[in-house]
């Protein structure tokens, strides 16, 4: 019996050295198929497979959030700017989970100060808020400032640039699913890299974000990439999605 024991461990711990012995080759676990598509790059940096939704010359690609008219908002030397009153623009087209790219710019002349002094605003699906505001030397709550998930995240760090300066948003937006009977079953999420430092890592949305009160989550469709006319003449420019 303990000589049956003893060669039934002596099995158990050489099999698998004996199996791993077996490959000896780097090629046996290289996968060759499938092989990622190639996307090439413009002047611009754009990747060929992106939806460009302002190119600098014309607001083709957008709306008013609210009616449906054409976009209002100034373009000028190869930016758009809020027009103060003119309301929320929306892309045409509607969109599920993206890469968005896009550079925004505070006005130079400071004026207002915490969430009056450059106050914009990336918007999801017409409803998830990444904030943009000038945050440099300007303090505001802190699940308010540049970068946040409006009112769910502070932003990990404040990568502001100076008032005037041009800075960017790469940002990775994967929507909420909602089942058909309405009920979330299973959370959007948001990454955001802030002139080329990570500021939410792959946040869980909690749902809409809400200026007055708290997140909500009722069941909707794809829906526009929306920015925000809050009364300072914010700049945009080279806004381009991948869909995910
Ligand atoms: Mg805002």
């Amino acid at each position: 019996m303990k000589t049956l024991l003893l060669l039934v461990s002596i099995l158990f711990i050489t099999i698998p050295f004996c199996a791993q012995a077996q490959i000896t080759q780097p090629e046996a676990s290289e996968v060759w198929e499938p092989q990622p598509r190639v996307v090439s790059h413009d002047k611009n940096n754009v990747p060929s497979d992106a939806i460009v939704l302002f190119d600098g010359t014309n607001l083709d690609q957008w709306q008013s959030a609210s009616s449906e008219e054409p976009a209002k908002w100034k373009v000028e030397n190869g930016s758009m700017t809020v027009v103060k009153g003119t309301g929320d623009i929306a892309t045409k087209e509607k969109f599920g989970s993206v890469q968005l790219h896009l550079e925004w710019r505070t006005p130079e002349v400071i004026e207002g100060e915490g969430q009056g002094r450059g106050n914009s605003g990336v918007f999801f699906q017409k409803r998830y808020e990444v904030q943009v505001l000038d945050n440099y030397q300007n303090k505001t709550y802190s699940n308010g400032q540049a970068g946040s998930v409006y009112k769910q995240y502070i932003p990990l760090v404040n990568a502001c640039k100076a008032p005037g300066e041009w800075q960017t948003y790469d940002i990775i937006f994967e929507e909420p699913i909602f089942n058909d009977d309405g009920i979330k079953v299973r959370s959007g999420y948001l990454t955001v890299i802030h002139n080329g430092v990570l500021i939410q890592n792959h946040v869980e949305i909690l749902g809409t974000t809400e200026y007055i009160g708290f997140p909500k989550n009722i069941a909707h469709e794809d829906d526009s990439i929306q920015l925000q006319d809050h009364g300072n003449p914010v700049s945009y420019r080279n806004i381009w999605v991948r869909k995910i």
